[in-house]
């Protein structure tokens, strides 16, 4: 167990859980590297913060916020996250997790004990294409959280992020014919790459265009900048 998993705190924000005001905490660590990631300090880095220093903050926002973002890095990776979210909710806040859905095994003890109201799901890559966005070969434990979530009916969303020379417009489609084969129908979210010469992989900048024209309509799919 990492004694300090948190890298940072933002103490407010209005976007990124929906509906609610929240405080994000960055946990440290990924399993996996991406190759567009700019988050090279939260992915290698060592955290700042304590699980109790971080319940210390959110004591003193009780009544003031509603909900906390686990997010990073990679939030499932910390072995006292349960006992953590207990806490958590012990003081009445909402949780939301951005999660890459490689943990599987630890998102559905956190659903099954009603200490997570929210994720949000990275769906990285199709599966022929998974390694070489995130050096990665489990894209099976990935997808065994995606149909969980959706047996489950759980409250989430499935979000991918677009470097245009990465993933195509064809390749967006294959996830959205494979999110409807799987029967989910909430919305898909994109968001766009956004420069910088820091990433894992160097990955230079955009060259090709992405053609939102030419998105399946078949779900709903939200551009989200
Ligand atoms: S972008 Fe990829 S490597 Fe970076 S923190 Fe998220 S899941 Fe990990």
């Amino acid at each position: 167990m990492f004694p300090k998993p948190i890298y940072d705190i933002t103490p407010f924000t209005m976007l990124d859980y929906p509906n609610h005001l929240a405080t994000i905490f960055w946990f440290t660590k990924c399993n996996i590297r991406c190759v567009y990631c700019y988050n090279k300090d939260l992915v290698f880095g060592e955290g700042k913060i304590s699980q109790e220093e971080a319940l210390v903050f959110l004591n003193s926002r009780v009544g003031l916020l509603e909900g906390v973002v686990l997010s990073g890095g990679e939030a499932t990776l910390y072995s006292d996250l349960v006992a953590f979210c207990k806490k958590i909710k012990q003081l009445k806040f909402k949780i939301k997790l951005d999660t890459n859905g490689l943990n599987p095994e630890m998102i559905q003890v956190l659903v099954a004990n009603k200490l997570i109201d929210y994720i949000a799901l990275d769906y990285k890559a199709p599966k022929e294409k998974y390694y070489e966005i995130t050096k990665d070969k489990h894209f099976d434990s990935f997808s065994e959280t995606l149909n969980f979530l959706i047996k489950k009916q759980f409250p989430f969303e499935v979000r991918t992020t677009v470097h245009r020379d990465l993933l195509r417009v064809e390749e967006i489609n294959r996830i959205i014919k494979d999110l409807l084969k799987r029967k989910y129908n909430g919305t898909y979210y994109l968001q766009p790459f956004v420069f910088t010469e820091n990433t894992i992989g160097r990955v230079k900048e955009e060259k090709n265009p992405f053609n939102i024209a030419q998105l399946s309509k078949e779900l709903e799919v939200i551009w989200r900048v």
